[in-house]
């Protein structure tokens, strides 16, 4: 393994979800719903592959169908207009667009600023780019993780290419305010800096909280590569279909790295993502419905066993504090956790640069059944 990579092991998602299945545990450590997407996205997969939609090589860009259905979901929801042809591309999940973005658009020795604690993906990807990461620390502030605006705006050197966002942010929970965001937004025009928002999580917003999409702000459209995933949207995270929304020019360079990456993306689930992108606003309320009540769930018990719990305003992860039990190691608290309790989290260390700084913070995914979550939250409540 090159030294690039070397650092990174292997994902702490593949390691928890091995230890969750040989210890039995419920698996609250990666996230993925236990409960599949609906039946006519299913449906409308299986019609594509008997009618031989996408058996071949679909166009590298991803097939028109679903371009136009990206294209008309960001008009539909934000006011965003991107041309299907020159400004939208369909990638193997968030995952590669982060992968072919980074790829594409870091110099090595460039770098890059992102929000820490952050997702594991992105240190790798910088790394292979041969570019620098560079954390920003959100830190939780009366209940909710915050970004400081001040450290961000000191993390930008002249070597600085770009800003890497995420925002409903995992793990923490938090969705970045309008106030927050339009200090990136400020910044990176000021600094003539370039910004990858990974908004997989747009439509899992709780409560009052509302997702604002980074490229709405002034001046960033032409300098934002935007980032969704039929994974979270549809829960469909096996289907693996991502995309960006970008200038003509920013998806030309995002697609000169796709196209060496995967050369392209799934075909049959590429039409049955445009089925989905049409579904009625009545599927994403059920949906935020839902895990809104999920979350309830998961972060009463939680409470109730004793976690500090930052009630997460985005995403279907809440991250707690494990000191209130008499803990201050995340990964020697989720290693022993089956065993104690046959309960499997992510130790929020693994996220970190600053790992001391996520020393006492551990993860848990509530997109799972109800039964399953309120068997989790009874066997924890009994940890002692
Ligand atoms: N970004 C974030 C913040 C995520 O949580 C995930 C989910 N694993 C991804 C990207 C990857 O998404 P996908 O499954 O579409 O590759
Ligand atoms: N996004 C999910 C998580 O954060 C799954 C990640 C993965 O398996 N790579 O848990």
């Amino acid at each position: 393994l090159n030294r690039r990579l070397a650092e990174f092991g292997t994902t702490i998602f593949a390691e928890m979800s091995a230890l969750a299945a040989r210890t039995g545990s419920i698996n609250l450590g990666q996230g993925f719903p236990d409960t599949d997407g609906p039946e006519e996205v299913r449906e409308a997969a299986v019609r594509a592959l008997r009618d031989g939609h996408g058996n071949q090589y679909p166009p590298g860009p991803g097939v028109p169908e679903l371009r136009t259905a990206i294209a008309d979901h960001q008009r539909a929801r934000y006011g965003l207009e991107y041309d299907p042809d020159r400004e939208v591309l369909v990638t193997a999940g968030a995952t590669e667009a982060i992968a072919a973005a980074l790829l594409a658009l870091v110099e090595p020795g460039d770098e890059v600023i992102a929000l820490e604690p952050y997702y594991d993906s992105y240190a790798a990807c910088v790394a292979m780019a041969g570019g620098t990461r560079v954390p920003v620390t959100l830190r939780p502030h009366e209940g909710r993780y915050v970004l400081d605006l001040d450290e961000l705006r000191a993390a930008v050197t002249p070597r600085t290419r770009l800003i890497l966002l995420n925002t409903p942010h995992n793990p923490t929970g938090t969705v970045l305010t309008r106030a927050e965001l339009t200090a990136v937004a400020e910044l990176a025009v000021e600094r003539d800096l370039l910004v990858v928002t990974d908004e997989v999580y747009e439509h899992l917003v709780f409560d009052d909280a509302e997702h604002l999409p980074l490229a709405t702000f002034p001046g960033m459209r032409d300098r934002t590569v935007t980032i969704g995933s039929a994974g979270k949207t549809y829960s469909f995270t096996g289907w693996k279909v991502g995309w960006t929304t970008a200038s003509p020019e920013l998806t030309a360079a995002v697609r000169s790295a796709k196209q060496f990456l995967t050369y392209v993306s799934s075909g049959p689930f590429q039409y049955a993502v445009a089925e989905a992108l049409r579904l009625p606003d009545s599927y994403y309320d059920g949906l935020r419905a839902d895990l809104q009540a999920k979350r309830d769930l998961l972060s009463d018990g939680l409470a109730r066993a004793g976690f500090t719990v930052y009630r997460p305003r985005g995403t279907y992860f809440v991250t707690t504090d494990i000191r209130p039990l008499g803990a201050d190691d995340g990964f020697a608290f989720c290693r022993s956790l089956p065993e104690r309790a046959g309960v499997v989290a992510i130790p929020n260390a693994v996220f970190y640069d600053h790992r001391e700084a996520g020393a006492p913070f551990v993860r848990f995914a509530f997109c799972k059944r109800a039964d399953v979550l309120q068997e989790a939250v009874d066997r924890l409540g009994r940890l002692g």
